[in-house]
């Protein structure tokens, strides 16, 4: 088949992009979704596992009812309509990292459909709809050994690890996403983005796509633009960085635009992101439905949550992103862009808090994102893994506005607070930071600079006023930078014209 690439550009002169995104979001539930087994990540292998989720004969699921409220509030966050009664059901195959040789899912009976998420790019907003919302449980690990490339193919041999088995997936399907022309993979970044953001809103999830516990499966096909019919997908699977998502959807466009182009046809066919070269690659030809001889699941009952409990999860519903997004930016009066920033660097969340203790917003923003943000960066660690708290940027802020510190000396407070030295206030006492406010100490100071500087102090006593900045710099040396300049200043002047 053809693997010449299509410029871009030129692609999207000729075909237009159809989307679509499965999501699998790993529930961050204590136990699993049938049994009781823990769900910690990174746990030594296959210490997590017991009959029922190793499938052993006899042993029977039972339905984890926190994974459950967990759907639920996803669902109704994505403006899902929650059924009233529905089904789990048997996919069949057989997988080394699926014990059972089925996975209990859900099929044509899905607990939350018809739903949408908003999500803007370059200031134009996409509305994205929701197909389905269903729940289901995700499989083990294989760990493929000796190969080059990781995969099954070349491979030595195989371990593999059932810590995962079992642990409650949900998966958010959206319906075909159209008329979305060059923006398409920024589009689908946008989206997975904001989904993200939702579910880490919800607290159902760590939604952490390096550790796998958000994956997206990204669909894209290619139709010759100025008609209406489908062309074939092709679905890229587990794409694990937002980042990888956009650079898929856009290698895809270049690839079946170079198929189409050859008068070849597009393989309904799963691929694998390739992170180093930006591609992907064959992988095996895609399953229809019918292969996996779905039945309902005889083990469980069906599932029916009532009325008021959903209507109590909906009260129960938090601030969902793009509603804090709205707030945020009118009480802090940021542009989008800011706003943007603060999002970036993982300021959102401190910042807000830090405003609600008590500190002005422009001062919150200002130390988290500019001398903390550049602190972890070269600390290389996570804004939120710094050992500074909320707390203690309210009362540096507070300690300057007080005039106890000034904003240099505040940095001095943040490196004591960062290196262990203890609270602000300590930091300050042990340190000696206070800025000079006593005016006799300030008046002794002033006069042994001028009397280390007579050339310098002759030319005000001349007239020459603007001379006075030198002094003022050799007392703020002397002070260690303790001292208010502008009061240094007047001082100075005094003492020489007055
Ligand atoms: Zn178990």
């Amino acid at each position: 088949m053809t693997t010449t690439l299509v410029p871009y550009d030129e692609a999207l002169g000729r075909y237009e992009p159809v989307l679509g995104i499965e999501t699998h979001i790993e529930l961050g539930t204590n136990s699993k979704m049938f049994c009781g087994c823990p769900t910690a990540f990174g746990a030594p292998p296959n210490t997590q596992v017991c009959p029922v989720c190793l499938g052993l004969p006899g042993s029977l699921p039972v339905t984890n009812q926190a994974a459950i409220e967990g759907i639920i509030k996803i669902g109704l966050a994505l403006n899902c309509s929650i059924v009233e009664w529905c089904r789990f059901a048997r996919k069949n195959y057989f997988y080394p990292d699926m014990p059972k040789n089925f996975q209990i899912s859900q099929y044509d009976e899905p607990l939350c459909v018809d739903g949408h998420l908003d999500v803007e790019v370059d200031g134009r907003t996409y509305r994205v709809e929701i197909e389905r919302v269903h729940m289901e449980e995700d499989t083990g690990k294989s760990l493929h050994v000796g190969g080059a490339t990781g995969r099954i193919h070349g491979a030595d041999y195989s371990l593999v690890d059932y810590n995962r088995a079992g642990i409650p997936l949900v998966e958010i399907v959206t319906k075909p996403i159209e008329a979305t022309g060059a923006a398409a993979p920024l589009v689908a970044r946008a989206y997975a983005t904001e989904l993200r953001e939702l579910v880490r809103s919800l607290g159902v999830s760590d939604v952490r796509m390096e550790q796998g516990s958000m994956r997206c499966d990204v669909n894209v096909s290619l139709m010759p633009s100025g008609t209406t019919v489908w062309g074939t997908r092709s679905e890229t699977k587990n794409v694990n960085s937002l980042r990888s998502v956009e650079r898929s959807v856009r290698h895809e466009i270049e690839r079946q635009a170079g198929v189409l182009d050859a008068g070849e046809r597009v393989v309904q066919e799963t691929r694998h992101f390739q992170e180093d070269s930006g591609t992907t690659t064959s992988g095996r030809s895609k399953e229809e439905a019918q292969d996996y001889r779905y039945f309902p699941e005889p083990d469980l009952v069906p599932m029916a949550p009532t009325r008021e409990w959903v209507d109590d999860l909906l009260g129960g519903l938090p601030e969902l992103p793009a509603a804090r997004r709205v707030r945020v930016r009118e009480e802090w009066a940021v542009s989008e862009k800011e706003f943007q920033d603060i999002v970036n660097a993982g300021a959102l969340d401190l910042i807000e808090e830090t405003v609600q203790a008590g500190a002005d917003a422009s001062a919150a923003r200002k130390w988290w994102m500019n001398e903390l943000s550049r602190r972890a960066t070269e600390q290389g660690v996570e804004l939120t893994e710094l050992p500074v708290t909320p707390s203690d940027v309210v009362r540096v802020s507070l300690l300057v506005t007080e005039g106890t510190i000034n904003d240099k000396l505040a940095r001095q407070v943040f490196d004591g607070v960062l290196a262990g030295e203890g609270t602000p206030d300590e930091v300050v006492e042990k340190r000696g930071l206070k800025v000079v406010s006593d005016e006799g100490e300030l008046s002794s100071v002033i006069d042994e600079v001028i009397a280390a500087n007579p050339d310098v102090a002759d030319k005000i006593r001349g007239g020459k006023v603007a001379a006075a900045g030198a002094l003022v710099g050799a007392v703020m040396k002397a002070t260690r930078g303790q001292a208010d300049a502008g009061r240094a200043r007047e001082l100075i002047i005094e003492k020489l014209t007055g």
